[in-house]
């Protein structure tokens, strides 16, 4: 069997450079390499709504805020499969299937849960929705029955859950579940980009983002006032690396060519690295110089956005056929999913033949 690809975003906001580097640029590569036999991008609407209750407006309006940001970035209907979860009814039947393979203790030990919880300050007031996305995660991603699954560092945990609830299935009732494989961003700045505020992580839900679709302005404007090192005050003091968000950025985007194109006094990161921990080297240069790597990626991603505006029926319509191919595939693993678990009674011909036999044995 070929390999297959199942991974989404939540429609809380528009994408940003996080989703970037973390999971959209593997995407793309991903389906145009030709070694995937399926790939399926899903919009995960229904999933938003467990922590968005109060917003259902945002979810709507960033559906295609998200599909665009999609199309922008390379993502191409004709190779991918991009759908809405919630016109996928045969994922809430498989999450409810799974919850009986899962404990309360297991998921309140699920890190992912564990700092969303705590991110977003439900206390005690979560809702079950929320508590038990992982198990809606794990429907998500065998209903196509995913081999692969290219995310960020944050969803590790969801992964592994969802590795679970597939072993458990398949040793209770039979092999139809695929467990899937993660595939996580080539280096650790790219896994987990943090916020331009220097915080753990870039998130739509902590404010703290470059925006694909942010224009050329906001963009500088934002790297301009990008946390850096406190303790780098004049030019000539030594500056340090680590927990310096422009150079992490830096190592999730640049490449050796950058220094050729914007700034050609050093031959590499490594080099400029040096001489701002040696001390001589400004703030303002290597933000400015980090403005033009971003520009480099960002520019052709917001002109492609722009075309795919002029059109946004167009949109819906790719949505809409994405989500129809998608719960073709969705049906037919939920069906397996019930043959295997014996709620397939009136196609059961040998079940309802044993049991009349039953009966007219006892008359
Ligand atoms: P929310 O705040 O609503 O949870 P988010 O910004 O965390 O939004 P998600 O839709 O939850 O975005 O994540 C979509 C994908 O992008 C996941 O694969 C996640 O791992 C990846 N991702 C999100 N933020 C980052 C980041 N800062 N660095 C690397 N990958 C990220
Ligand atoms: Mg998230």
């Amino acid at each position: 069997m070929g390999k297959i690809i199942l991974t989404g975003d939540r429609p809380t906001g528009r994408l940003h450079v996080g989703h970037y580097v973390g999971s959209l640029r593997r995407r793309v590569e991903l389906q145009n390499s030709g070694e995937y036999e399926k790939t399926f991008i899903m919009i995960a609407d229904a999933q938003a709504l467990t922590d968005n209750i109060e917003n259902p407006e945002k979810v709507r309006q960033n559906i295609v805020e998200v599909a665009l940001d999609y199309l922008s970035c390379g993502l191409d209907p004709e190779k991918s499969t991009l759908f809405i979860q919630s016109q996928i009814p045969e994922l809430c039947e498989l999450t409810f299937y799974y919850m009986d393979l899962v404990t309360v203790s297991r998921l309140q030990r699920n890190p992912t849960v564990k700092s969303e919880i705590q991110m977003r300050n439900f206390e005690a007031s979560i809702p079950v929705g929320f508590f038990t996305y992982p198990i809606s995660q794990a429907a998500d991603i065998t209903a196509f029955k995913a081999t692969t699954v290219p995310v960020g560092e944050d969803q590790l945990p969801m992964i592994e859950q969802t590795r679970e609830i597939v072993r458990k299935f398949n040793s209770v009732y039979s092999e139809v579940l695929v467990e899937p494989e993660v595939l996580l961003p080539e280096n650790q700045a790219c896994m987990r980009l943090p916020g331009i505020d220097g915080k753990a992580k870039m998130s739509k839900s902590l404010g703290n983002c470059i925006y694909l679709s942010d224009t050329a302005d906001e963009v500088k404007k934002k790297i301009m006032s990008m946390y850096t090192d406190p303790t780098h005050i004049q030019v000539s003091d030594p500056g340090h690396i680590e927990g310096n968000t422009v150079f992490t950025y830096l190592d999730a985007f640049c490449r050796p060519e950058h220094f050729e194109r914007y700034l050609k006094d050093y031959s590499c990161l490594d080099e400029l690295k040096a001489h701002y921990q040696r001390g001589g080297l400004g703030d303002v240069k290597v933000k400015r110089f980090l403005n033009s790597v971003l520009e480099e990626t960002l520019e052709p991603i917001r002109a492609r956005r722009k075309e795919f505006e002029k059109d946004i029926p167009e949109v819906y319509r790719i949505l809409k056929k994405g989500s129809e191919a998608a719960r073709e595939v969705a049906a037919q693993t939920l069906s397996e999913v019930k043959d295997a678990m014996k709620i397939n009674y009136f196609s059961d011909e040998e079940l309802i033949r044993a049991q009349s036999e039953k009966y007219s044995r006892s008359e």
